[in-house]
């Protein structure tokens, strides 16, 4: 069951991926947190509003890094018809 799913809070733009944790941009988009099954570097964030995105081997780099990423991005939700 997705965090979505549990909450009903999903967030515009936010994809269906059950994700570890998410960030809000300074305008407004989602920063997801995921974790995928591959054994190197099994963790990612990517913004859902500019579409930066980076793999890394530590839960702990992934958050800190989306963290960092949400606090200086200005990008806005993309629209649902985009
Ligand atoms: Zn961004």
């Amino acid at each position: 069951m997705s965090i979505f799913q549990r909450f009903g809070n999903k967030p515009s733009g936010a994809s269906d991926v059950t994700v570890l944790m998410r960030f809000l941009t300074q305008g407004g988009a989602a920063v997801e947190v995921t974790k995928v099954e591959r054994p190197d570097r099994p963790y990612q964030w990517r913004c859902l509003g500019c579409d930066r995105e980076e793999d890394t081997s530590y839960s702990d780099t992934a958050r800190s890094e989306a963290n960092k990423h949400a606090t200086s991005c200005r990008a806005m939700p993309k629209s649902a018809r985009a």
